[in-house]
């Protein structure tokens, strides 16, 4: 299955998809992964779009629909995709239409990861940190390490926090949120792909209702 993850900053989106690549065997493709991976290796895509990821505004359609086109021109995804912060715009969303239809793929299901509790999403990237060698999500409290210092799933050592996940960055990504992506729901409902899920509670819980939500769009 083709799935976007759908949901502010801070809903819950890459730990979900973690999970999904890890018992699925989907691919997860994260525009904003791939942004921070050229921005590190110091591409010039990287550092057009540096100012402009710590604003916490967004970056341009044309590069992140670029971002996308490579990889599905490369041909990820045999055991599914899962999109994760992409699309964010109408314009994107039309642009992956057009991408998956060109490569004979469709997209199966939109889930959208609610949090209507700004002050939540604000409290889950302050404390915010990831696996410097695999990637793994983790939280200052509700979900640290099981050894302190230690990554759970590849025993690394070294955490990265991200230099746009403080408050005052915050209001700017909810702003872009709501203004250019929350229409992204009414535009995956009207065709029919729509599945919304409560983003709050336990990540395990979280994580049933995805799967809940994936069966009933097999179905
Ligand atoms: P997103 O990709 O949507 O921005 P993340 O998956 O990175 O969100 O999660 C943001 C932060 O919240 C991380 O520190 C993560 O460990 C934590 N987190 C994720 N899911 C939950 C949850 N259900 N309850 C509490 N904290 C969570
Ligand atoms: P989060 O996991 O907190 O939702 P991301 O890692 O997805 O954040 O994105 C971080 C930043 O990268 C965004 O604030 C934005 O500047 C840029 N970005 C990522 N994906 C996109 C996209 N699809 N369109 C525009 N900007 C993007
Ligand atoms: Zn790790």
């Amino acid at each position: 299955m083709n799935i976007i993850l759908l949901g502010p900053p801070g809903a819950g989106k890459g730990t979900q998809a973690h999970k999904l690549v890890a018992e699925k065997g989907m691919v997860q493709l994260s525009t904003g992964d791939m942004l921070r991976a050229a921005r590190s290796s110091g591409t010039s895509i990287g550092n057009q779009v540096a100012e402009i990821m710590d604003s916490g505004s967004l970056v341009t359609d044309e590069i992140v629909i670029g971002l996308i086109e490579e990889q599905l021109d490369a041909g990820v995804g045999s055991n599914g995709i899962i999109f994760d912060g992409f699309p964010r715009t109408l314009a994107q969303a039309d642009a992956l239409g057009a991408l998956l239809k060109a490569k004979g793929k469709r997209l199966d299901a939109v889930i959208e990861m609610r949090i209507a509790n700004d002050e939540e999403l604000v409290q889950r990237v302050s404390g915010r940190f990831t696996c410097g060698n695999c990637g793994a999500v983790y939280h200052d409290q509700t979900k640290p390490t099981k050894v302190e210092g230690t990554c759970d799933q590849c025993g690394g050592t070294e955490f990265k926090r991200r230099p746009d996940d403080n408050a005052e960055t915050m209001r700017t990504r909810l702003l872009a949120y709501y203004k250019d992506t929350s229409p992204l729901i009414g535009y995956y409902y009207a065709e029919g792909k729509l599945q919304t899920i409560d983003g709050l509670g336990e990540i395990d819980d979280v994580a049933a209702r995805v799967s809940g939500a994936l069966a009933a769009a097999d179905a």
